[in-house]
């Protein structure tokens, strides 16, 4: 999107007024597929009715079936997979079709424009880009080439970039964070990445995604430990907890390896929220399997979790594995697993953020950091607390935004917050004082000018826009 505005297109989230439709597609697990390709035929009925003339087809979708998109769906021009990001304009004006399948090896850098569509007061980064794991449920390796880190000064400077365009929270995304840096010959590459966030002045919170388990070093957790900065919060998916499934998915370890990784992460950062997610119906994943995961969530009692249904993607090595699980046991299974969950994350909830109330104590207030009105209610406003991921997590809903001088809460605010209720997975609570904003500062971005307005196409994104050079 940021190539394509740089060259003077103007981006609408409307399909029917776009010249130009690019479909970004997601081929991780059927369901993905399944919908991509649906976006994919809506938007080629555009092309056939509406203004667009010309339909581009990019993404993971591309990387497993280039050919037979083109082959299948006619109105489709041109498709670009993940290591083509950069040769979108070629696609748009008409030099590209499909190009053979090389191993994808595109990364962004700072310079690189980009069209931020989340919420201004919060930013995501991707520092790195691909895997090395040999997981066999995942074909994420296939899709996104080869672990490779962007450098450590571009991720440090498109930071500092988004802070003073008004980010308050980053969060690092990848899907290996945590071997960033080792190809780079950096050790303790995220630690020492996010020890430099944190001098960020005008960041509330840095937060990462995604910890593999026997990557989690000591030194990582003491660095979180350290900088007020660094969101206690840490989200390290598991996949399961029996040795057994575990050795299948090609991820060693066990439940007991486990646990005392998680006590070590809550002995060195206290107060740590922790999120986790599972695969359950993996091949092979007998009642025993399963009973052990059980086990395993109601003693680690995390705070929040995902789980997912084994779905068979026809090139992931796990294809091949007998004892599959039919599809009904599979999805009782994560009921089960849920409702488990369920009870814990009430309970914790409860006790973290009420706890002092219920000992008959004084109030104890948080630091949140407000989003906006609700979409489900706008009379309700939606906020985080710093153990709380955007979009995946639970909220805080805040009846009052409002203080007794008059004075309001904006989206983007940091705010000291009291918990009136919680519930299962969500808190109700309401503002008690406003923090003070960043004072501004020029933006280290240049923004580079834009050629002469003549040739104005529209492209649909799908998404509220910003631009940041
Ligand atoms: S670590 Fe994550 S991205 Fe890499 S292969 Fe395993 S599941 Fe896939």
């Amino acid at each position: 999107m940021g190539i394509l505005a740089r060259d003077g297109y103007e981006l609408t989230p409307r399909a029917d007024d776009a010249e130009v439709l690019v479909v970004n597609t997601c081929s991780f697990i059927e369901a993905a597929q399944k919908e991509s390709v649906d976006a994919i035929l809506e938007m080629a009925e555009h092309k056939k009715f509406g203004a667009a003339k010309k339909l581009i087809v990019a993404g993971c979708l591309v990387e497993r079936y280039r050919e037979q998109i083109l082959e299948q769906v006619p109105e489709v021009d041109a498709v670009v997979g993940t290591g083509e990001v950069e040769r979108i304009l070629e696609a748009v004006e008409g030099d590209l079709r499909v190009l053979p399948a090389q191993p994808p090896s595109f990364l962004y850098h700072d310079l690189t424009p980009r069209i931020v569509t989340t919420p201004k007061h919060a930013a995501y980064i991707k520092i790195a880009e691909g895997c090395d794991h040999p997981c066999t449920f995942c074909i994420i390796p296939q899709l996104r080439g080869k672990f490779r880190s962007r450098r450590f000064e571009s991720v440090v400077r498109e930071a500092e970039n988004l802070a003073a365009a008004g980010a308050r929270e980053i969060t690092l995304i990848g899907q290996d964070t945590t071997s960033y840096g080792e190809d780079l010959g950096l050790r303790d590459g995220l630690a020492q990445l996010l020890a430099k966030l944190a001098q960020v002045e005008e960041l509330l919170w840095v937060r990462f995604l995604y910890a593999y388990p026997n990557r989690v070093t000591q030194k990582l957790l003491d660095t979180i430990s350290q900088h007020s900065k660094l969101a206690k919060y840490v989200d390290m998916p598991l996949q399961h907890a029996s040795r057994n499934v575990l050795a299948r998915m090609k991820r060693g370890s066990n439940g007991d390896a486990f646990l005392k990784l998680l006590e070590r992460m809550r002995a060195t950062i206290p107060g740590v929220s922790l999120r986790t997610s599972f695969i359950v119906g993996f091949p092979g994943e007998t009642e025993k399997d399963f009973d052990e995961l059980c086990e395993f969530v109601k003693a680690a009692r995390l705070d929040w979790m995902g789980v997912f249904e084994y779905s068979d993607v026809d090139n992931a090595g796990s294809h091949a594995l007998d004892e599959k699980v039919d599809a009904e046991t599979i999805t009782e299974r994560r009921n089960r697993l849920m409702a488990i969950q369920k009870k814990i994350s009430r309970e914790n909830l409860r006790a973290q953020y009420l706890g002092a109330r219920l000992r008959g104590g004084k109030h104890q207030d948080f630091t949140a950091l407000i989003e906006g009105p609700s979409k489900e209610n706008p009379l309700v406003w939606e906020a985080r607390l710093e153990g709380m991921a955007p979009e995946i997590d639970g909220k805080l809903y805040l009846i009052d935004i409002e203080l007794p001088s008059g004075e309001v809460a904006n989206a983007g605010d940091v705010a000291r917050v009291r918990v009136t209720r919680t519930d299962a997975y969500d808190l109700i609570g309401r503002v008690v004082e406003i923090l003070p904003r960043p004072a501004k500062r020029p933006s280290l971005a240049k923004v580079p000018p834009l050629p002469g307005g003549e040739r104005l196409h529209r492209i649909t994104t799908g998404a509220p826009l910003r631009v940041l050079g």
